[in-house]
């Protein structure tokens, strides 16, 4: 039974690397299945400044080293495939890979994390961490005295750009609308802030640049007028999109499509959890997705041992 595991991880961000990491530390048989590069998000990010412990460090890096810590202890790690179907129902779980391989076991963590939602403009993809951002949190402190624009009118948007004003000279609020969708009190904030200036009805069609981003292409939504404007970079706050469109139907998500789980990443299904930025939550940072992924670990191992307890009474008593 080569291809029968205890868990399965699905995705190998910093969720679901962590799972593997304690999982495969305590014995339990893993393997992780990951569509893309392993290390999610954190390979989009050029610097990680807020992982306590470590100083400074490329989030590449940061997930080579989670990478090879998983596999130290022995877990699997599989990556650049496609999981053709799910089937979570029953106690064996069957998971299957470019329409060929079956891997089975008798529990799975969904950690598939998500991704901003972009806003489809000409080079976004080329300059997304060289420029581009879609967290203030994270990436606020490289743009000191530097001027940047915010895109977006609901409330992340505003209180990011209040937030920014901290690091940058200038932040040029860019909106779609006439008018914000954000609270009454984002808004008036927003405007008292002497650093912000508002660009209204208007939307990015292109970043430009060589390297790193130079500039950004505007164009006005009811004129069509295109203006070139120099910026040194570009938040994006129009929200988020979970990485959970092939679950729908096969485990609860709520209204905004993240995965519903109770305190111990236990979804309604027995022996499946969650974990990471796929589930519901309001913060997300590569600490909160360790936290998550621990914490499915661990509840998947406890799973896992009651299970065998279980099988051993049962055959101790027949
Ligand atoms: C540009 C940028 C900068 C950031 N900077 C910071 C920072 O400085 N500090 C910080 O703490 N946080 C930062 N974050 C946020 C942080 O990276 C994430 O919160 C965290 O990495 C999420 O980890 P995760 O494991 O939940 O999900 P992800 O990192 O999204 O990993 C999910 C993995 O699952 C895979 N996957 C998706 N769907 C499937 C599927 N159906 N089957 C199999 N695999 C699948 C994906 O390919 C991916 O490898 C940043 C995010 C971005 C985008």
């Amino acid at each position: 039974m080569d291809n029968h595991f205890d868990v399965i991880v699905i995705g190998a961000g910093a969720a679901g690397l962590t799972a593997g990491i304690y999982l495969s530390r305590a014995k339990v048989k893993t393997l992780i299945l990951n569509e893309g590069a392993v290390g999610g998000q954190m390979v989009l990010t050029h610097e990680i400044a807020n992982y306590p412990g470590v100083e400074n460090i490329s989030g590449y890096e940061l997930a080579c080293i989670m990478k090879t810590q998983a596999q130290k202890f022995g877990c699997i790690i599989k990556s650049n495939l496609k999981i053709s179907s799910l089937e979570i129902d029953d106690d064996v779980k069957r998971v299957t890979v470019n329409n060929k391989d079956v891997y089975t076991s008798n529990a799975i963590i969904i950690s598939t994390g998500g991704k901003s939602r972009m806003i489809g403009a000409v080079n976004e993809d080329k300059f997304k961490g060289k420029g581009i951002s879609y967290c203030a949190t994270c990436d606020g402190d490289f743009f000191k005295d530097k001027e940047i624009i915010v895109v977006g009118g609901g409330n992340s948007a505003l209180e990011e750009a209040v937030s920014l004003t901290k690091y940058a000279s200038k932040v040029t609020a860019v909106h779609q609308f006439d008018h914000f969708q954000a609270f009454k009190h984002y808004v008036d904030e927003a405007k008292k802030n002497e650093k912000i200036n508002f660009i209204m009805e208007s939307k990015i069609i292109e970043f430009v640049g060589d390297e790193k981003l130079e500039a950004v292409k505007i164009q006005h939504q009811s004129t069509s007028e295109i203006t070139e404007i120099k910026i040194d970079g570009v938040f994006i706050f129009i929200g988020y999109v979970p990485n959970t469109e092939s679950l729908e139907g096969l485990i609860e998500l709520n209204q905004w499509n993240e995965i519903v789980v109770d305190k111990d990443m236990k979804t309604r299904i027995s022996g499946v959890f969650a974990a990471g930025d796929s589930i519901q939550k309001k913060y997300r940072q590569v600490t909160t997705a360790v936290a998550d992924g621990t914490i499915a670990a661990l509840s998947a191992a406890e799973y896992i041992n009651n299970l065998k307890k279980e099988m051993h009474e049962h055959e101790f008593v027949h």
